[in-house]
């Protein structure tokens, strides 16, 4: 990090830093949030209008985060907006059913097959927590695998070796999680079918499920290997365990079906979260009835939460949502083929090794000039000049994922204007990261 500089400073965001830092554990409520991978100032955000941010300073940004995620049609979507405004107007929590949850969970099974049943939770983390009790309490079952650089949300039994901001900070576990909570978990390599039938062998009707990123975005974008997913549900299918696919990150983003929709591999399980909450705290797990029928109150597993199905937060899910449909995706993948093209262009032209690799219209960049396919490639790569990448963009106005292990996102409110403000920075970005040194 030596060799990167912070071209020009943020004082009101610093102050506010500082305030945070008294009071909230490093100065944030999400790690990556705090720029300790890249150095240097978080910016502290006032508000957002379509492809734009604008900080506590009174800079504006194009965003390639859009939230990590969650924010396809961009910062304050008018009839979003619109949605969530005559939602609160009405009461912002009843705790009884509603009928937003159900128009919701109708839309969600609209468009995702598998999907038969879904019960909405406030978090991914939520949901890939439940969805793992449950697959225990449906096959009386332990274990679980995962894969190394898969990130499912702070979920004790899934930190192991997770990805994000666990592969930010280069964490090998963390402290807080005992033997007991992580000892069902067996951690493989991504990608790699065969180690996944040998940990079936050599634990014969112990394992409850496999979960996987659909389509893994959280050691930067790292898609499955073609046929790797469906090696997943044949091995899961031929040994009694569940077939769980997060789809936090990629549901509703990759496509209308989110990553099923893109690879038809049929999961038993599904998690969703980030796009279907239209911005606001709202996630869901899902899948097959006969599973499903096993939580409480149709069945013995019990999973509940006071604000979950939300009534703003599914009025806002609703409206977006109901707003994706071919034509908006269509045009989010054309803004991110854009991105990448100038992107790759940029680095090229200043002789600087790098991998761009995509998954439907999330990409991200390894400072690398191998294939990425799994979590040890990723690591390999040359962080040092993503700092400095990273740090050149923010200067011009352009603000992405402050790690070198995430994905980047686009939205629907791209237009030629952010897309050139974007290109007439990449330039300055790409000779700043061929200039760094480790
Ligand atoms: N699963 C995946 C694939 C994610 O990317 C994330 C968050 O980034 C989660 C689960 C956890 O979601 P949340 O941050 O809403 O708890």
């Amino acid at each position: 990090m030596d060799s990167v500089s912070f071209p020009y400073d943020a004082p009101v965001s610093q102050t506010l830093f500082d305030r945070a830092s008294l009071v909230t554990p490093g100065g944030v409520n999400s790690p990556v949030r705090a720029f300790r991978a890249v150095g240097g100032t978080p910016r502290f955000m006032v508000s957002g209008t379509g492809p734009y941010l604008t900080d506590a300073d009174g800079r504006e940004y194009v965003d390639l985060v859009c939230s990590w995620g969650p924010m396809i049609l961009g910062h304050a979507h008018p009839e979003v907006t619109a949605a969530v405004q005559e939602a609160v107007a009405r009461g912002t929590s009843f705790g009884t059913p509603g009928e937003g949850e159900v128009a919701l969970a109708e839309e969600i099974v609209a468009r995702v097959a598998p999907v038969e049943q879904v019960r909405l939770v406030s978090s991914g983390t939520e949901a890939t927590m439940s969805a793992i009790r449950l697959a225990r309490g449906f096959t009386g079952r332990a274990k679980v695998i995962k894969f190394a650089g898969c990130y499912h949300g702070h979920v004790d039994a899934l930190l192991a070796a997770a990805g994000s901001g666990v592969a930010t900070f280069g964490l090998p576990d963390t402290p807080g999680v005992t033997g007991a909570q992580a000892g069902d978990t067996i951690v493989l390599p991504y990608n790699d079918a065969d180690a996944v039938r040998a940990a079936f062998r050599a634990h014969p009707g112990e394992i409850a499920c496999v979960i996987t990123e659909a389509s893994p975005g959280n050691m930067g974008v790292v898609p499955p290997l073609p046929g790797f997913n469906q090696s997943l549900k044949d091995v899961c299918a031929e040994n009694g365990a569940l077939y769980i696919s997060d789809e936090v990150m990629t549901g509703f983003r990759t496509s209308k079906a989110g990553w099923f929709g893109v690879d038809g591999v049929v999961p038993d399980l599904m998690t969703f979260g980030k796009v279907m909450g239209g911005g606001f705290p709202a996630a869901a797990f899902g899948g097959r009835a006969d599973v499903m029928g096993h939580l409480a109150p149709a069945g013995p597993v019990y999973q509940a939460g006071t604000l979950s199905g939300n009534p703003v937060a599914t009025a806002a899910g609703l409206a977006q949502l109901r707003l994706l449909d071919d034509a908006a995706y269509d045009k989010v993948d054309a803004v991110s083929a854009a991105v990448q093209g100038l992107l790759t262009d940029a680095l090229a032209k200043e002789g600087v090794a790098h991998r761009l690799q995509s998954a439907s219209n999330m990409f991200s960049v390894f400072f690398t000039d191998g294939e990425v396919r799994d979590y040890e490639d990723a690591k390999r790569q040359e962080a040092f000049r993503f700092n400095a990448f990273f740090h050149s963009m923010l200067s011009q106005g352009v603000y992405l994922p402050p790690s070198a292990f995430e994905s980047w996102f686009v939205s629907t409110a791209h237009d030629d204007a952010a897309v050139e403000r974007i290109a007439s920075a990449l330039p300055a970005a790409a000779r700043a990261a061929a200039e760094a040194t480790a």
